[in-house]
């Protein structure tokens, strides 16, 4: 192709393109492929300061290229530790100009969960590649708002569900798929630990806090990766030890799943003590995880004296080189937005549940 018909071809592309998306989508799509992705973290408490970019030391396909922070006091020390320039430093209310920064491939989103929808959207709408923390949102219309501006941004969404990127819990869940030991009958799937924090957003209704979506979206992917099912029903109860702290959302969750191969979960996820197993009953044996969701390391047991245990230093590494390489080469991610949506489903399930006396309420 000569430089002008080549020239004549892209601008036509562009010009066609340019009717349906949006200026960033156009961006995007003209720019270099990477095999190193550039990601900014948008919020940097806990997570990101402990988890995340020390594992974005150990990627093989992405890098830690940018932040975005309200807080100006802990912007030396990220600058002075992982070497970020200034230019790929944003606050919350210029945010939405990372659209014109090159350095910044993926945007991930790992803020109180009542924000998830909005740092999602906007970064989407910059046309960025997006991964989100869970729970994914507070609500079912959350989820569904920001995995359409993905959608409509021609850009992908993953969820931080480092777990299902972990070799020994996809070792359960091939089991099951194979039916190893006959079909599932029985789930117990608990997830909780002792949170001594009183007055931390995870306390706080409106920040999307309580423990249903923090640590309950654990026991429930426990529930439904063991059964590789999805729950048609559930009936649940919510409790407190500790009314003066736990008073706006809960301190302690029990649901009991129904699904449709008519196999049961016992599930329990509590801010009110330390617990991390999971137990799912075949009718031929049994596999017992504990602990289910640790950071590495997660260790099972089969019936058949068949050990699940690859070491492993941390997931976060394998869960970003994961969904770099589903970026990279245009496949689908492990746990895409659609997945996080199937959780808050539930989520919304269990509260409707335990606000009327745990009855029997359908998925
Ligand atoms: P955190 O409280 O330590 O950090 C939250 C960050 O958000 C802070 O930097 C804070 O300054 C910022 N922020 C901005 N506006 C805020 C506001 N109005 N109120 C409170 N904070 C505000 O929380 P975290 O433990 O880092 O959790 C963040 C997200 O990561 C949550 O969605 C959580 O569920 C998720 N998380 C996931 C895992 C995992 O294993 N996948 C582990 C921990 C946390």
């Amino acid at each position: 192709m000569n430089t002008n018909r080549r020239d004549f071809v892209k601008t036509s592309i562009l010009a066609a393109a340019s009717t349906a998306f949006s200026p960033n989508v156009l961006l995007a799509a003209t720019r270099p492929k990477k095999d190193k992705l550039g990601v900014a973290l948008v919020g940097l408490g806990y997570y990101s300061t402990d988890l995340i970019a020390p594992a974005l030391q150990n990627t093989k396909h992405c890098e830690l290229k940018g932040i975005v922070t309200g807080s100006p006091d802990k912007i030396d020390v990220w600058k002075e530790k992982y070497g970020i320039v200034d230019k790929n430093i944003y606050n919350y209310q210029n945010y939405d100009q990372i659209a014109n920064n090159p350095d910044i491939d993926v945007i991930y989103v790992i803020l109180p969960p009542s924000m998830h929808r909005e740092y999602t959207v906007r970064g989407a709408n910059a046309g960025k590649q997006m991964w989100c923390e869970k729970p994914m949102a507070p609500s079912v219309a959350d989820c569904e708002a920001m995995i359409k501006a993905c959608s409509d941004n021609k850009v992908k969404l993953a969820i931080g569900y480092r777990c299902q990127h972990d070799p020994n819990i996809q070792a359960y869940m091939k089991a099951t798929k194979d039916q190893k030991f006959g079909k599932v009958r029985i789930v117990n799937s608990a997830a909780g630990y002792y949170e001594g924090r009183t007055t931390h957003w995870k306390q706080q209704k409106a920040m999307g806090g309580g423990v249903m979506g923090d640590m309950g979206v654990y026991a429930l992917q426990g529930a439904r990766l063991a059964t590789g099912e999805e729950p048609i029903s559930v009936m649940a109860k919510t409790s407190t030890t500790r009314p003066d702290i736990y008073h706006e959302v809960e301190e302690t969750v029990l649901f009991q799943l129904t699904f449709p191969s008519g196999a049961v979960a016992n599930c329990q996820t509590s801010f009110g003590m330390n617990m991390n197993w999971l137990n799912i009953n075949y009718e031929k044996g049994w596999i017992k995880m504990e602990p289910q969701t640790g950071y590495g390391g997660n260790k099972g047991m089969m019936s058949d004296g068949t050990e699940i245990y690859t070491p492993l230093d941390r997931q976060q590494p394998l869960q970003m080189d994961d969904d770099s390489l589903a970026i990279i080469n245009n496949t689908p991610y492990i746990a895409p937005g659609e997945e996080g949506l199937r959780d808050i489903r539930v989520v919304e399930a269990i509260y409707k549940s335990a606000a009327m006396g745990g009855c029997e309420v359908k998925i």
